[in-house]
């Protein structure tokens, strides 16, 4: 019979990962899947049919996988947001605060310019702190963020409220 299984059938839950008391969304199970990963790549270039892009830019580590794939569909080029210390040219930084701490995101100064329209790719939006700052390294450089696209919004986190709070327009195929 016909395959009915949606994105979300494809991500699965561990318990007290990396920490105990959080449940960890795992969307290895989805990009292991053949049919798993082409439905969410499909679905997350979707919103942005016939929007000018220049740019997919994605978020260490597993927005490489997915903004890969959709820079690839779209036929442009794909600018990766690295953890501090990570990429080996010249570099804007931009720290976030964390639950505990502060965490530092790089991208290539060099790597967008003004005027260039850029999707921000991610596996999971949380808190938003994340996408926050990857929004203002492409501001930084003068690149317009014409949206955000996620797989997964955890809504209680608030993530989309911050990003809209920006400006941006948030998609995410799953809760
Ligand atoms: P935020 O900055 O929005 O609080 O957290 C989002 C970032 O943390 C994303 O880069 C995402 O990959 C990662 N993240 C946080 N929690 C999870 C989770 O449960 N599963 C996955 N796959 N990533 C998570």
């Amino acid at each position: 019979s016909r395959d009915t299984r949606e994105v979300r059938d494809y991500i699965r839950t561990i318990v007290d990962f990396p920490h105990e008391g959080i449940l960890f969304r795992d969307v290895t199970t989805l990009f292991a899947d053949a049919r798993g990963f082409r439905m969410a790549v499909d679905q997350l270039l979707s919103p942005y049919a016939g929007e000018p892009i220049d740019k997919v830019v994605g978020l260490e580590a597993r927005g490489f996988i997915l903004g890969g794939a959709v820079a690839h569909q779209l036929s442009v080029g794909f600018v990766p947001i690295r953890k501090k210390g990570k990429l080996p040219g010249a570099v804007l930084s931009q720290a976030y605060t964390l639950e505990y701490g502060e965490a530092v995101v790089e991208i290539h100064d060099d790597a967008l310019k003004p005027g260039d329209r850029v999707l921000i790719v991610d596996d999971l939006l949380a808190t938003g702190g994340t996408a926050a700052a990857a929004i203002s390294l492409c501001e930084r450089l003068g690149a317009e963020v014409i949206g955000c696209a996620f797989v997964i919004d955890l809504p209680e986190l608030g993530g989309r409220k911050v990003l809209e709070g920006m400006g941006h327009e948030v998609y995410a195929l799953t809760a």
